[in-house]
């Protein structure tokens, strides 16, 4: 049995990846992951045998990963980090199944982490990550938890918040969020964050232009002492910074 890494390969340029992802990378003879994911990394990849296109389900390429780690060493990608909206949870449950003990999980870079360093400091209190993505969650269930993170006044990272079969939602939530945060309270719209294509705009949740999200974009609010100073996103921790 030779090992099965799951790595978060961080945004997507090769410099934004941890070393551990890069020697990992380098070392496996096979490399699972989405076509584009794979493109991302195609330079440090050249010549390894590649699994990508073809696999209908996440769980199939998860499936495949596991078989293909009996013979050789596997590693099978996501962006960001792989235990974030990544491909570590649904590969330990599938080995936790057939008892299999040979998993390594590399983390990586996640997209908020990403995208606040971009517009400042947007993280530094209390934060949390929502997923918009109704296809393993009730759309109830996701408001549920955007006023309960909005009502308890934690920084907000909306993953995944917008597609084409839902493009109503981060309004719906930006509307939930609202309840509770002045009209000025910053946010970050932050796409392709730290690689090719990146573009990000710091507003304010009454000016929010929903036509500049989309999947590729990630939205960060802040909280009731966010605020915007000179362009920058900044969450204070509670310094005192007054000399
Ligand atoms: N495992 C990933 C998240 C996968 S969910 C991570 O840790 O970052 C996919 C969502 O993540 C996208 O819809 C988008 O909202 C966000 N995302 C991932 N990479 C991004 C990037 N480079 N820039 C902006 N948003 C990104």
């Amino acid at each position: 049995m030779k090992k099965l890494y799951v790595v978060g390969i961080g945004p997507g340029s090769i410099e934004n990846m941890t070393l551990k992802a890069y020697n990992v990378i380098k070392e496996c003879d096979v490399i699972v992951g989405y076509t584009k994911y794979l493109d991302m990394i195609k330079e440090i990849i050249e010549g390894k045998e590649l699994y990508s296109t073809g696999m209908r389900s996440e769980e199939e390429r998860c499936r495949l990963a596991i078989k293909l780690a009996k013979e050789k060493d596997v590693a099978i990608i996501s962006t960001g980090d792989a235990g974030i909206y990544g491909m570590a949870g649904l590969i330990l449950e599938l080995c936790n199944e057939e008892e299999i003990k040979n998993v390594v999980i590399v983390p990586g870079i996640t997209a908020s982490s990403a995208a606040g360093s971009i517009v400042g400091a947007p993280l530094m209190h209390d934060n949390c990550n929502i997923s918009l993505s109704d296809l393993m969650t009730p759309y109830d269930e996701i408001k549920e938890r955007v006023d309960f993170a909005a009502k308890s006044d934690f920084i907000i990272s909306l993953y995944n918040p917008k597609s084409k079969g839902r493009p109503h939602y981060l309004k719906e939530c930006i509307d939930i969020i609202r309840q509770y945060r002045d009209s000025k309270t910053p946010v970050a719209i932050v796409k392709h964050a730290l690689r090719e294509g990146q573009n990000s705009l710091v507003t304010t949740i009454d000016n929010i232009d929903y036509d500049l999200v989309d999947m590729m974009t990630i939205v960060i609010v802040g909280n009731s002492k966010s605020y915007i100073k000179d362009g920058q996103f900044i969450t204070p921790r509670g310094y005192n910074t007054r000399c």
